[in-house]
């Protein structure tokens, strides 16, 4: 076939026709249609050619290409106006002329062969392409079946790179210029490169499915049992109503408008909703969204309690809910007071922070709901003890997964007023280090001047705290930074004496008790000496919290007994409460013990309260050297050793002879308590069983001491005189030996107590020692 052709032209948007390729085709544009249907009438001949651009609709002369593909028409169907044609691939041909073109394109055409060179090299190329075909095929390309059986069996050159140039992902042009390349010895080895190419992509897209399908998996199963769930309640619940999206939206819209937020929350509230609305169900953001809105509507914006101050109720509230604690009751109405005066005239900074510093169980939490009781507000308590993050006040930003609001909103949205009391427990016990410092946010929460706009990270807009009543509480003041201290009213519970525990439990703690366990109407008593003895025996603390405890353990028992029909004696003696507790905890009858040599009884300040502390001493041959143990502080173990230097550097008036340690070790031991103790104030008592160890004088065991010693021998002044000797009390102490400057902390301690108590003041440690040595 070396002349010239005359034969129907049909242009193709974007298809490449190659040799020995067969391919189904639609046409439906008028001239392509009249061209197949001439074409099939006749000799069933026709050329292809591929126009430049796919979105030509009408293409001239100049939108096609010049070479093209003499094809013959195997099958046609015509349906709809469209035709359906299998074609077939013969030979390329170059376009010498367009004859007409209308009603559709005739062309002059030459029959346009490519070369091929036979060789080894060719050979190799082929094998290699059709080992390629058959790992795309693995890897998954789409490719005939038969066509690719047709591959692997062999075929010829031009057929290979023919067939497999036609399944290439190729751009139209790019398998155009394929078309064009003449040697088809070329057009194998490009069709081979593009073969390389497409596997290597194949590979990387499975690595990546691989890794993906399981997020995918996961996500696609959650999407579709979401959209079933939807569908499932949609059925269940209000058929054919408003659609449940449009619901949730106005639900939320009307919320935000109830929660009557300033404006500014309001904007960002209405801003989210947007956003929230606009979100397709498959957005993870969805949820950190939609609880985000949750949160903004379900904090107290403006909502709060009546605000009104009535010192007679308040008072009434307090003597109703506790025993005694009358220095407290008066500190706390003298400032509610101020708050009254001070809510009047609205300048001023409102009040500053209440802050209860005592041990655990005097009842600090408990004055704390009685103060919002009487206010007629809620009451909210958060722990800080522990926390050293800055999020754990202020929030984390919606940035990170899982975010919530910080401690304070929490409590905010709990208390459901934006004016509750709220209790910050534990401020001692909160902790600064890299991720940020606390108590700064802390401070901001508390600072009357800022907290107005407090920012919490999670929220972004500021929260109004200024109407809070803020309360903290803490064991001491020394876990407590200085900016936050300053900023306190700090009121001292010390602790109860036995004769207040007594009132407590017998007017509060039992009666509660017997109304939790259900017991009211089964006319118990509790028998004075019964209380005494859990006081006494079952107890050793400060507070009333052990107290408490027993005593709801003996009510449970007793219930326990009502419950299986046991008849119950309604009087609770001794014995009883005995058997119902087990042995006795406590032995408080130190005082009887024997006195002995190198013990002295010293009185320590904890956390928890008062302690009583036993130091022993004891000598061994050695060489004069001091040795400390048990659980004692670096201010403890300095102690100790101004002990020894005084002792050392009086050895005359002391009666001991002059280096009378040479030939010693000397041990002093603190035992250890349950709560870590340091302070200066062990001083008299580390002498005082030092002198008595190296004189072989007995101490007198019911004699506690406490006061700081320096070298000379001088006694200084110490802290915590009220929980000292309300601990040397419990223990059965007589007489206590303090230093002369402590005299003052006298008024603090109850007349019953001082009229058991004998008192010693000593301003040097010779006369504490004329009283504790026999
Ligand atoms: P804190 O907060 O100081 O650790 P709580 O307030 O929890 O102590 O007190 C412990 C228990 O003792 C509570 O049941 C409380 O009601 C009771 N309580 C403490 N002090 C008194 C008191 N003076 N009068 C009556 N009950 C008291």
């Amino acid at each position: 076939m070396s002349e010239n052709l005359k034969i129907p032209l049909v242009a193709l948007r974007d298809v490449v026709i190659f040799p020995h390729t067969e391919i189904p085709l639609t046409f439906g544009r008028i001239k392509s249609n009249a061209a197949i249907a001439a074409a099939f009438k006749s000799n069933k001949l026709v050329c292809f050619v591929c126009q430049k651009n796919p979105k030509t609709e009408i293409p001239g002369e100049a939108d096609l290409y010049d070479i093209g593909t003499l094809a013959s028409i195997d099958h046609l169907i015509e349906s709809n106006g469209n035709i359906h044609a299998l074609v077939r691939g013969v030979s390329r041909v170059k376009i010498e002329k367009i004859l007409q073109s209308e009603p559709y394109f005739v062309a002059s055409v030459l029959e346009f062969p490519e070369i091929i060179v036979e060789n080894d090299e060719a050979r190799a190329l082929a094998k290699h392409v059709t080992e390629q075909i058959q790992k795309i095929f693995n890897l998954g390309k789409a490719i005939d079946v038969m066509v690719l059986m047709k591959l692997l069996s062999g075929v010829s050159l031009d057929e290979l790179a023919n067939q497999t140039a036609s399944f290439l992902d190729l751009k139209p042009a790019d398998k155009q210029k394929l078309l064009e390349v003449s040697s088809i010895n070329e057009r194998l080895e490009r069709v081979a490169e593009r073969l390389s190419y497409e596997i290597k992509i194949l590979e990387l897209e499975k690595n990546i499915a691989n890794k993906t399908q399981a997020r995918f998996d996961k996500g696609m199963k959650e999407a579709i049992l979401r959209e079933r769930l939807k569908t499932i309640e949609k059925e269940l619940g209000d058929l054919g109503s408003e659609d449940e999206d449009g619901k949730e939206i106005r639900e939320l819209k009307q919320k935000i408008e109830k929660a009557k937020m300033p404006e500014i929350a309001h904007k960002k509230a209405l801003e989210e909703l947007d956003r929230y609305k606009k979100m397709s169900p498959n957005n993870p953001e969805m949820g950190y969204v939609k609880s985000y809105l949750d949160w903004l509507v379900a904090l107290p914006w403006s909502v709060g309690s009546p605000n009104g101050v009535s010192l007679e109720k308040a008072k009434k509230v307090l003597d109703q809910d506790h025993y005694g604690l009358e220095k407290i009751k008066e500190r706390i109405l003298e400032y509610l007071a101020v708050m009254k005066l001070k809510g009047k005239n609205a300048s001023g900074s409102g009040p500053t922070i209440l802050c209860f510093i005592g041990p655990p169980g005097v009842g600090k939490t408990s004055i704390g709901r009685s103060i919002a009781q009487a206010l007629g507000r809620k009451f909210v308590r958060i722990s800080l003890g522990g926390i050293r993050d800055e999020a754990e006040i202020r929030g984390h930003r919606r940035t990170y997964v899982g975010a919530l609001p910080g401690r304070i909103i929490q409590g905010m949205k709990t208390a459901g007023t934006n004016n509750p009391v709220f209790m910050l427990d534990e401020i001692d016990k909160i902790g600064t280090d890299f991720r940020g410092d606390p108590s700064s946010a802390l401070l901001e929460a508390l600072d009357p001047e800022q907290n107005k706009e407090f920012s919490d990270h999670y929220l972004e807009v500021p929260f109004d705290l200024s109407k809070v009543f803020f309360i903290a509480t803490g064991n001491t003041l020394d876990g407590i930074p200085h900016a936050l201290r300053d900023r306190m009213e700090i009121i001292r519970f010390p602790g109860y004496t036995e004769e207040e525990k007594f009132n407590i439990a017998e007017k509060y703690l039992w009666p509660k008790q017997l109304e939790v366990t259900g017991l009211k109407d089964k006319k118990l008593i509790l028998g004075k000496e019964a209380l005494k003895e859990i006081i006494n025996h079952y107890t050793r603390e400060a507070g009333v919290r052990d107290l408490e405890r027993n005593i709801a353990s003996v009510c449970r028992k007793i219930a326990k007994r009502v419950a299986e029909g046991k008849i119950i004696e309604p009087e609770l003696t001794v014995s009883r409460i005995r058997r119902f507790l087990g042995p006795a905890r406590y032995n408080h009858t130190l005082a009887e013990k024997k006195d002995e040599i190198g013990i002295a009884t010293g009185m320590a300040w904890t956390e928890v309260g008062g302690e009583i502390l036993l130091i022993e001493v004891a000598l061994m041959p050695g060489r004069g050297a001091l040795l400390l143990t048990g659980q004692l502080g670096e201010v403890m173990k300095e102690s100790a050793q101004a002990a020894m230097t005084f002792v050392k550097s009086h050895y005359q008036a002391l009666g001991l002879k002059e280096n009378f340690y040479k030939n010693l070790d000397v041990h002093i031991h603190v035992p250890e308590g349950a709560v870590p103790k340091d302070g200066p104030s062990a001083g008299v008592a580390m002498a005082t069983a030092l002198v008595s160890a190296l004189t072989k004088r007995p101490t007198r065991r019911d004699v506690a001491m406490t006061g700081e010693i320096t070298l000379r021998g001088r006694v200084m002044e110490i802290g915590g005189v009220k929980e000292k000797v309300l601990a040397a009390r419990r223990v059965g102490i007589k007489t206590v030996i303090l230093p002369k400057d402590n005299r003052k902390d006298l008024q603090e301690i109850p007349a019953e107590i001082k009229k058991e108590l004998e008192f010693v003041f000593i301003d040097n440690l010779f006369d504490g020692l004329k009283v504790a040595l026999k």
